[in-house]
């Protein structure tokens, strides 16, 4: 991918795995940007939202006077991508989330927090995502989310073998419950840019 020629993109990094995002989209030829003020958020034409904490992205986008701004570009159509904790921002609704937890919105999808339990916390499994291709992508699943409600304009865009929806895309906004950032998976990045390409 040019991505040189692409307008720069930001990794919110208030919290979260935020370096592994930023090799990601290096590699990729990306003029990266880490995101933690509003003043950084206006230089960027997309975001990355890592895993992390969902409920304490939450407290500091809003402490750091970040959830405002981050929903009126998510509004006004800015391409994001979240992982995990990232997806659980971008959801509209939050099942488990903490007293008071608020999310910034934009997918029209309810996700359960920590939908694996504490007997299954972690694990990695072949997914097959039909709009990637071959070969399957390798997810890593951390404490990991799942979409428990989709509405009509989201696209289901894998499933676990069981059918619960681990990636989602309305618009331009993609959402996986695992971390490809970790297992040298680029391609959901790239679906990523190619959304930056298109609304720039
Ligand atoms: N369980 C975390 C949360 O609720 C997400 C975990 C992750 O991002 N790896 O935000």
């Amino acid at each position: 991918m040019a991505g040189n020629s692409l307008p720069p993109v930001g990794v919110f990094a208030l919290q979260g795995d935020v370096r592994e995002h930023v090799a990601v989209l290096r590699d990729l030829g990306a003029d990266v940007r880490e995101v933690r003020t509003p003043a950084q958020l206006d230089e960027v034409a997309g975001l990355v939202i890592p895993g992390g904490e969902s409920s304490v992205m939450d407290k500091l986008s809003r402490l750091f006077a970040l959830q405002e701004p981050l929903r009126a570009r998510i509004r006004a159509g800015m391409p994001v991508y979240g992982t995990c904790a990232g997806l659980i921002m971008l959801a509209d609704r939050v099942h488990d989330g903490i007293d008071g937890q608020q999310t910034l919105g934009g997918l029209d999808v309810a996700v359960r927090r920590n939908a694996f339990g504490n007997q299954l916390d972690s694990f990695e499994t072949a997914l097959d995502v039909p709009v990637l291709g071959e070969p399957p992508v390798h997810a890593v699943f951390i404490r990991a989310p799942v979409v428990d409600e989709v509405g009509p304009e989201v696209e289901v865009l894998a499933r676990l073998d069981d059918g619960r929806i681990v990636a989602v895309e309305q618009g331009r906004l993609l959402g996986t419950s695992f971390h490809p950032e970790v297992s040298g998976e680029r391609r959901f990045h790239e679906r990523f840019l190619g959304h930056v390409a298109a609304a720039s």
